[in-house]
C-alpha cells in the first residue's frame, strides 16, 4: 500500500509500505477514504516536531473496516467510520476520570515514537489500535468533508469552547484562524457566545468568521483592543481562545479578557514561552491549555454536524490524490489553503 512518509524538513514522500495488520484483540484494520492535513502535521514538516524520517505521517481520516479484532464490539466489518486522532486504553486512571486524551497509554497517528509510534493514516489503510474507543460510525449520508472534522478540528473547537466553561451570552475572542480558530468560532456561537470576536491578519479567513456570525478584526489594520472595549463596555472579553501557538498572540489574549476571564490556549505550544504573570495574577485569569480530549466530545460533535448546527465544509479548500502528498504539504505550507483531504 501507499502511505506519506516524513523525510526531512519540508520533504515527504509517497512510499510503498506493507498493509498492516491487526496484533491485539481490539486492533481494526481500516481502508482510508480521505485523510485530512493539519495544523500539527505542518509542524512535523518543519520540524518543530520531530519524527523518524521514513514514518507514516497523517491523523484525521474517515475510511470502511475492513478486518476486526474479536474484542472491537462497536463497529463491524465494512462499517464507515471515522478516527479520533489518538487511541486510549479506557482502563487507565485518567481515562477513568474521562481525561482521554491524557491516558498513560495513548498513542498519536502519526507522531513517531514520541508518541507511541503509530503509523499515520495518509495511507491507503491505517491500523487502529483501540478500536472501541478509536473509532465512530459515520452518521448516514454524512460526507467525508465533514466526518473528517470529528475526530481532530472540530473536536479541538469544541473543547476549547467547553473547557472554558463558555455559557450562552457570553462574549468570546477568537485569536488565529486557521482550522481550529475557525471551528472554534462555529462552536461558540453554537454554544450561544455573544459577540464572538475573530482576529487574524488573513482576508478570506476573517470573511469566513463573519460569514459564520462572528465580528471580524484585522490583527494589524484594525485594533483588537478597541474592538473588544467597544462590545463588552470597555471590561474585555469573558474567554479568549488561543488558536495560534505563539507568545504574542498568548499576550494578546490575556490583555483581551476581562478580570477573572478565562485565557484558553490550545494552540499548540513545544518550547518555553514566556508568560506576563503579573498580568495573568492580577487580572485573577484563568488559564487553560493543552491539546484536546476529543474522544470525550467526539459524540457530541458528531451530533451537532449531523443536524448541521456545525458545518466545516466551507474550511475544506483542496481535495488532492495521496499521489500528490508533496505538492499539498507545500500548498498548506505557503498557507494557500485551509483544509487540504487526501484521496487514496
Ligand atoms: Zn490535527
Ligand atoms: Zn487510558
Amino acid at each position: 500500500m501507499r502511505a506519506v512518509t516524513f523525510q526531512g524538513p519540508r520533504h515527504v514522500s509517497v512510499e510503498d509500505r506493507p498493509a498492516p495488520e491487526p496484533h491485539a484483540r481490539d486492533d481494526a484494520i481500516v481502508a482510508i477514504e480521505a485523510s485530512g492535513i493539519c495544523g500539527s502535521d505542518l509542524h512535523i514538516y518543519h520540524g518543530r516536531v520531530s519524527v523518524e524520517p521514513g514514518f507514516t505521517i497523517g491523523h484525521e481520516f474517515v475510511g470502511t473496516v475492513l478486518a476486526a479484532g474479536e474484542d472491537v464490539s462497536r463497529v463491524s466489518v465494512g462499517d464507515r467510520v471515522l478516527g479520533c486522532y489518538h487511541t486510549a486504553c479506557g482502563t487507565c486512571f485518567f481515562c477513568l476520570r474521562g481525561a482521554y486524551h491524557k491516558c498513560d497509554h495513548a498513542r498519536t497517528f502519526g507522531h513517531g515514537a514520541a508518541l507511541g509510534s503509530l503509523p499515520g493514516t495518509q495511507a491507503d489503510q491505517a491500523l487502529v489500535p483501540s478500536a472501541n474507543l478509536t473509532l465512530r460510525r459515520v452518521p448516514a449520508g454524512m460526507p467525508s468533508d465533514v466526518a473528517l472534522f470529528a475526530g481532530d478540528v472540530m473536536g479541538t473547537g469544541y473543547h476549547a469552547v467547553q473547557e472554558s466553561g463558555v455559557r450562552p451570552g457570553d462574549s468570546v475572542a477568537v485569536l488565529g484562524l486557521g482550522p481550529v480558530g475557525l471551528c472554534a468560532v462555529q462552536v461558540a456561537l453554537a454554544a450561544g457566545a455573544a459577540p464572538v470576536i475573530a482576529v487574524d491578519e488573513v482576508p478570506a479567513r476573517l470573511e469566513m468568521a463573519r460569514s459564520f456570525g462572528a465580528i471580524p478584526v484585522h490583527l494589524s489594520e484594525e485594533s483588537p483592543r478597541a474592538t473588544v472595549k467597544a462590545h463588552t463596555e470597555g471590561r474585555g472579553v469573558d474567554v479568549a481562545i488561543e488558536a495560534v501557538g505563539h507568545p504574542d498572540a498568548l499576550e494578546l489574549a490575556i490583555r483581551l479578557t476581562r478580570k477573572a476571564g478565562t485565557v484558553n490556549a490550545v494552540g499548540v505550544y513545544a518550547e518555553r514561552c514566556e508568560v506576563h504573570m503579573g498580568l495573568v495574577w492580577i487580572k485573577a485569569l484563568t488559564l487553560r491549555t493543552g491539546h484536546a480530549n476529543v474522544i470525550g466530545h467526539v459524540d457530541r460533535v458528531l451530533g451537532m454536524l449531523a443536524t448541521g448546527v456545525l458545518d466545516p465544509r466551507p474550511l475544506v479548500t483542496h481535495h488532492l490524490p495521496l499521489e500528490d502528498a508533496g505538492e499539498a504539504y507545500a500548498i498548506y505550507d505557503r498557507r494557500e489553503a485551509l483544509k487540504i483531504v487526501l484521496t487514496p
